[in-house]
């Protein structure tokens, strides 16, 4: 890569800007910093540092529509959608600080106090589906419990993670957030840094890299991974209500989400209806630039992603899937509205993440084989079941990290944010996830 990192507008590719990207000696040095900083940075109160935390967000507040546009333009998604993040980042933000404060609250028992401390520096690296939602919620915990952060966002949006770090960063003694930029280059340099912990959202394949590469000196992990979310659809469920999530979800954020629908397994008994619904849904999304009226499905981030989302859809034509809307000849940088029925096993679309938007559809006559297909996975992030009587009883017996019955698979409030098998390495968000950003050690006097 070299050492000038562009942005590129995705619906249009205008150049919006570039910032340089980080040498190896610049990360190192910066990660020295960070240790030095991290010291007085561990030994402030914890209401000391949520007061710097709570500044620096509010500092965000008078900025809110320049970064949504800002956030739109580079990554693709629509106003809405992008003012959306930004509130939840800069409100939710010291929301999340005060709740981690309450986890890592210290206790006793009896003689023996239990303490949470810091680990030093926490390595954060953030993906571009939601560039400043999911780095927030792994740099206030890992700051809250009084680490120094060193902060690598996505190649892809740098310029929005840019715009916040500078609101951000002044609040902060010097040193204890840092953003260093670049791609998978810069991530295994700072991996391999002097940090104490790795805290990761992206795919599985890089979650894969990080732990091999942080085992050389056990450095702590917290990795939330990508997913292949199925929904099964029983017969007694209401077939409207199934449609609309799925369609909703499949092409929530462009299909550029970690817990978007992307395998549907519907009760042949009602199948029929529940396909010309959802096509009658999918119809009515327009695809189009972030700032054009009307539209719910933003450009694909890029031609490679858009590529891979074009090779899946070819792949299940080849392999005797029926295209119900959509094409298997699109350019970029748009993925059009996309339902395919016929949904195999040996289908990439079945076996792996897509990340584009595409309902993917096929039918079953035995619950027990609609399982075992949702669950014939190496991802379990999330899952949803639609209907009746039987649902909690399929529902208990889904392999995933977060369950949706008749609903999405998000938790209320505080709920962890949670994947299980290799969708997942620890999580965020609960007093559970929280923790895992300090060091737990007892005391006894
Ligand atoms: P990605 O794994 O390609 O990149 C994520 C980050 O890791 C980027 O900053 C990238 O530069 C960096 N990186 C790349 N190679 C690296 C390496 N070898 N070592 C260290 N860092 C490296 O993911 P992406 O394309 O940015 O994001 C999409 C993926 O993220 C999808 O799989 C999606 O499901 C997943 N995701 C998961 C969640 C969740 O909460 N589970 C949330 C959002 C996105």
């Amino acid at each position: 890569m070299s050492d000038i990192l562009q942005s590129i507008d995705p619906s249009n590719g205008e150049l919006l800007g570039s910032v340089k990207t980080h040498a190896e000696s610049e990360i190192t040095q910066m990660v020295t910093a960070a240790n030095t900083a991290a010291q007085s940075w561990g030994f402030l109160t914890i209401d000391q540092r949520l007061q710097a935390i709570e500044k620096a967000y509010s500092s965000a507040v008078p900025a809110i529509s320049q970064l949504a546009t800002l956030l739109s333009r580079e990554m693709g998604k629509d106003i809405r959608r992008a003012t959306g993040e930004v509130h939840g980042t800069v409100y939710g933000g010291p929301y999340i600080a005060e709740s981690v404060k309450q986890a890592i609250e210290p206790s006793q028992i009896g003689r023996t106090r239990i303490e949470y401390k810091p680990f030093g520096v926490v390595a954060v690296i953030s993906p571009w589906n939601y560039p400043l939602a999911m780095a927030t919620n792994l740099i206030i915990p890992a700051l809250v419990a009084g680490n120094a952060v060193v902060w690598k966002p996505s190649e892809h949006t740098p310029l929005i993670a840019q715009k916040l770090f500078e609101s951000l960063a002044p609040h902060f003694p010097e040193n204890v957030l840092q953003i260093i930029h670049g791609d998978g280059v810069q991530g295994r340099i700072l991996v391999e840094s002097e940090v104490n912990m790795v805290a990761f959202t992206g795919s599985q394949a890089v979650g894969k890299d990080i732990m091999q590469r942080a085992s050389a000196s056990l450095k702590r992990l917290v990795m939330e991974l990508g997913g292949n979310d199925p929904m099964i659809v029983m017969a007694d469920a209401d077939i409207e209500a199934a449609a609309r999530f799925a369609v909703a979800s499949s092409f929530e954020n462009s299909g550029q989400m970690c817990t978007s629908t992307e395998r549907i397994y519907i009760d042949q008994a009602i199948a029929e209806r529940f396909e010309q619904s959802v096509v009658a849904i999918a119809r009515n999304y327009r695809t189009g630039p972030w700032d054009m009226d009307g539209v719910n499905i933003g450009p694909i981030i890029n031609d490679v992603q858009h590529e891979k989302i074009v090779h899946h859809i070819k792949n299940a034509v080849d392999h005797g899937a029926k295209l119900l809307l959509g094409s298997a000849d699109q350019q970029p940088p748009y993925i059009q509205p996309t339902v395919i029925s016929n949904m195999k096993p040996a289908m990439l679309i079945e076996q792996v993440e897509t990340f584009g938007p595409l309902v993917c559809i096929d039918r079953y006559s035995d619950i027990e084989k609609a399982i075992q297909r949702a669950n014939n996975s190496s991802y379990g992030l999330g899952g949803v079941v639609f209907g009746s009587a039987g649902a909690q009883a399929v529902a208990d017996r889904l392999e995933a990290g977060m369950v949706g019955i008749n609903q999405g698979v998000g938790g209320e409030g505080d709920a962890p944010w949670v994947g299980a098998k290799q969708s997942g390495f620890g999580f965020h968000g609960s007093a559970d996830g929280h923790k895992q950003f300090a060091q737990i050690r007892i005391v006894n006097q």
